[in-house]
């Protein structure tokens, strides 16, 4: 009796033990997944879903593909447009200058807690992929395969979690491996109770911009349009526009960024002179045959009758802008792959996905290529986001949001309290169209790197829906003295090409003394 009493009570235990593990299962699966996709230097322009003209000539069906069932974020910028700093935002939700990485290469204070900490905290499995480009070592991931150093376009090396730090080297395009990496360990993931938040941080579109060799020929009977400002005169802004080595006009290498080997650099930019062998050291003798019969072509009337002035620039221009858009060609085709993955497996509803960049991208406006400037096309980033069981999709907003709010954005999806060092907001309430949300009516910018590539000065400044004043402020690392103290303003609405400086204008004061204002922060920081 006594014995059949406790198998009873032993039965009922056992029982009630299995219900409330299959409840934790239920409750553990109904939290959502996350796959934020980074690639490096990708423009707006160059996403058809932002409906610039270059983009409807060289569209990407596959990121636009998430647009369609999420929302496209129209005012998306970052704090401080180049590399390094913005990875440390997104892994910190902070400004550079609180996580410390204001420069591009070194600063981030290692005892920050990474966003990727509080999702492992609260049971998620984390993975990173790709460029990874810190000076600190992964925290936070389950799993790790990242590229050495910037990473390279072919052939390149990575390391994992198990590798000890050793790096090895695959063959294949860079954007593609990546790939192939972060869907072989989606597959072990994907049936898991717990859920996971998966991080492809793509090399490309960086510069040089070497394609994969099945595209070096695509675009190439594509003319491009020019942007209006290509010959920007610089006529209303200061000295900082004289001094920066970022032109399309002088500054692009002939080998290095446009392809055309049998021109030499300019011998005074180290920095391209160098990289330009060591990338193409790393193709081996088949790819480099594919590589040259391809450019070889593409060159043969440019050497024999070499442009100048005006056309010339046009020349570079539509080199720069080929070759760019054939790397992100790749990001299209293997955000696609991502996509595809997640229908074919059923996790397509509960996974929030996202598109962005690490910043944004010059494609020749005022005369530029690269980043680091707080004008429009560097300063803003791309970002569309899709979560289809709980975001309703297919719209674009026009809040003012910032990478700083991409950590917080993580972690309120994964049910995780938003730490409160963290100085960027959840994006959650914008994409639930709450209707009490207050929202910031201003986003900060700060570049520090100087001296570096592309020689552009330190400068902060404020932006608001419709006004951007911008401080460029430098003391001469050599000399130690003042170069320059410069200010300039700009009316975006009526003046959304940035060619006008208004600072000086009397009708702007009011304005303008409450931006100086709002600005003190940063200016300490400088
Ligand atoms: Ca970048």
């Amino acid at each position: 009796m006594r014995n059949n009493f406790l198998l009873l009570l032993f039965s009922s235990l056992f029982i009630n033990t299995q219900i409330a593990d299959a409840q934790t299962k239920v409750k553990k699966s109904k939290k959502p997944n996350i796959i934020w996709i980074m690639s490096d230097d990708h423009s707006f322009q160059t996403i058809s879903a932002y409906g610039h003209p270059i983009s409807q000539l060289a569209p990407t069906p596959n990121i636009d593909r998430i647009a369609e069932k999420g929302v496209v974020f129209d005012q998306a910028f970052v704090e401080n447009s180049i590399c390094t700093p913005s990875r440390a935002t997104l892994l910190t939700g902070m400004y550079s200058k609180n996580h410390g990485q204001t420069h591009f290469g070194y600063g981030l204070d290692s005892s920050k807690m990474f966003y990727s900490e509080y999702l492992q905290k609260a049971g998620y499995h984390t993975a990173v992929f790709g460029k990874w480009h810190l000076p600190v070592e992964p925290k936070g991931f389950t799993y790790y395969d990242i590229f050495e150093d910037q990473g390279d376009y072919y052939n390149p090396t990575f390391r994992n979690s198990s590798t000890n730090g050793k790096y090895i080297q695959e063959k294949g395009y860079a954007t593609t491996l990546v790939t192939d990496h972060a869907l072989a360990w989606l597959d072990k993931e994907k049936d898991k109770e717990e859920p996971f938040c998966l991080v492809i941080l793509h090399k490309a579109p960086h510069r040089n911009w070497m394609p994969d060799l099945k595209y070096l020929n695509a675009y190439e009977d594509v003319t491009f349009p020019e942007p209006p400002t290509l010959f920007d005169d610089y006529k209303t802004r200061g000295e900082q526009m004289k001094v920066h080595e970022l032109s399309v006009a002088n500054h692009l290498g002939y080998a290095f960024d446009l392809k055309v080997e049998a021109l030499k650099d300019v011998p005074t930019q180290d920095y391209i002179r160098d990289s330009w062998p060591l990338a193409m050291n790393r193709l081996d003798g088949e790819q480099r045959a594919i590589w040259d019969k391809a450019y070889e072509n593409i060159h043969r009337d440019f050497l024999l009758n070499k442009p100048t002035g005006k056309e010339l620039v046009s020349w570079k221009y539509q080199r720069y802008i080929r070759d760019y858009c054939k790397t992100v060609k790749s990001v299209d085709e293997e955000v696609g792959r991502i996509l595809n993955y997640l229908k074919q497996n059923g996790l397509e509803d509960n996974t929030m996905i996202v598109y962005t960049s690490d910043q944004g991208f010059f494609m020749g406006e005022h005369g530029l290529y690269d980043k680091r400037f707080m004008y429009e096309e560097s300063f803003r980033t791309p970002l569309i986001m899709s979560y289809p069981s709980q975001i309703e999709g297919g719209w674009r907003s026009d809040k003012l949001v910032q990478n700083i709010d991409f950590a917080p954005t993580i972690l309120d999806v994964a049910g995780v309290a938003i730490p409160k060092d963290m100085d960027g907001k959840s994006l959650i309430p914008i994409l639930k169209k709450d209707k009490n949300l207050k929202w910031r009516d201003m986003l900060y910018y700060a570049y520090y790197d100087y001296p570096a590539v592309g020689a552009v000065r330190p400068h902060y400044g404020v932006r608001t829906d419709r006004y951007k004043l911008i401080h460029w402020k430098n003391i001469d690392p050599k000399t130690k003295l003042s170069e320059f103290d410069h200010w300039e303003f700009y009316d975006l609405k009526k003046d959304p090409q940035e060619t006008n400086n208004v600072y000086n204008k009397p009708s702007y004061g009011k304005i303008i003394k409450t931006l100086k204002e709002q600005i003190k922060p940063f200016e300490k920081s400088m």
